[in-house]
Formats: C-alpha cells, structure tokens, sequence
C-alpha cells in the first residue's frame, strides 16, 4: 500500500511493501527535474533535502531516451541512451525522472540491489523492467517490485499499432486493453509476473488524474518539470 511521507514538510509517496532500503517517489512539493529555469532554484533546494536525507552526496540518473539499454550504476557520471540502472552500493542514490510514463523499482530482498526502470510505452513494449530483472540476476521470488504514480488505464489513449506491441510481450492480456486504451501499470505488472515475481505493489495514482500531486507532460502541455523515483540502498 502507497502513502505519503514527508521529507523538510514536503510530500514523497511510499509503499510499505518496502521496510529495508530508502525508495520513494517525489511530488509537485517535492521534485527534483526542471528544464524551467523559474523553478531551477526550487529544485536544487529540493535535491539539497533529499540528499540530506539519504545521508548522501550523489544522486545518479540515466538519461532516458525510450531505450531497452539497462546500465550498472559505478560512477557518478551519466549514463547516456540508458532507462534503467541498476545499483549494488550504498554511496550514492540512483533516480529516474517522469511525468506520465510508468516508474518500475526492482528491490531484491536477499542480494540487496536494486533497480529504477523507465518504462513509457516504448519501454514497456521492449519489457524493460523484465530485462532489468534477468540483468539483475536475481531470483524473482526475493524481488519486491514497485510501480509507481503514472498514467492510468482510462487516461492513456493510444493507437491499434502500440497496442499490438504491447500485446506481444505477454502470454496473458485479458483485462489491460479496451478499444484504444492500454493499462501501463497493469502490463508492468503482468510482464513481471509472468516471469515470477509476486510481490509487486501497483501505485493507485494516476499522473493526469490526481495532477494536483505529480506532473503529466499529456495534462500540462508538455510541462518539463518531472517527478522522479528514487533508490538508495542500506
Ligand atoms: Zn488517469
């Protein structure tokens, strides 16, 4: 189950799935991500909190480009045309940025790794978050899985084309499509759990219908402000 927490009074969204490492979603109070320099100062105030909180210097982000390429988190550099890393140490955080496109965290209980997935439609027709499981080498019955605020079933409307895409990544579809509708989160999870993992905890928020909370690049004219999920390991 999700709920809010607070870091300096501002809001971040948890699941209590989790009891063993630091992973939480930001929100419109909390973010992180601008390309709007009027709310640059905001952000990096933000990311100062945050950082403090983790007990942290580095907080480390792929940069997203709707690929399948999965990366080990090492230095604190970038991580060009990547959309999921992968971390094994606690020095530093890892974060994904998003408005609308689904967030995937991969925790694995036993080895202590864990894993931020982007996974948009792009992402989700090339099962990213199922690739990042098999790259993590993890037993997917250790794997605590979580899929956080983004586009909900009845707000994400797309084409028969991407429909048969995602289609394609699953050996059971009943439920996650209607007409030109497809349920993002619901396909994330079923990609997961069809290669084992049963303990995934599926976020009721939705980034277009609850967009007083989070950021929806559909909902806000392409806003470029983002809400992240971030991993720092124990
Ligand atoms: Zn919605």
């Amino acid at each position: 189950m999700y709920y809010f927490d607070k870091i300096n009074s501002k809001r971040i969204l948890k699941s209590d799935f989790i009891k063993n490492t630091q992973i939480f979603f930001t929100t419109k109070e909390s973010y992180i991500k601008t390309k709007d320099e009027t709310c640059y100062n905001i952000t990096q105030e933000n990311k100062k909190d945050i950082c403090k909180f983790l007990n942290v210097k580095n907080l480390i982000s792929p940069q997203q480009t709707h690929s399948d390429n999965i990366a080990l988190a090492q230095n604190i550099t970038d991580y060009p045309n990547t959309d999921a890393l992968i971390v094994t140490r606690n020095d530093f955080a890892i974060f994904l940025n998003y408005a609308d496109c689904t967030p995937v965290v991969l925790y694995d209980e036993k080895q202590n790794i864990g894993a931020v997935v982007h996974a948009g439609w792009r992402g989700t027709a090339q099962s990213i978050a199922t690739k990042t499981l098999s790259k993590m080498g993890s037993n997917p019955k250790n794997i605590i899985a979580l899929i956080g605020p983004c586009i909900c079933f009845n707000c994400f409307e797309t084409n028969f084309d991407v429909i048969s895409q995602l289609k394609k990544t699953l050996k059971d579809t009943k439920g996650l499509f209607r007409e030109n509708y497809a349920d993002l989160k619901g396909i994330n999870q079923r990609q997961l759990m069809e290669k084992g993992v049963e303990k995934i905890d599926v976020c009721p928020y939705c980034t277009c219908c609850d967009n007083e909370l989070f950021f929806s690049y559909r909902k806000e004219n392409k806003t470029t402000n983002r809400i992240s999920a971030i991993l720092k390991l124990n």
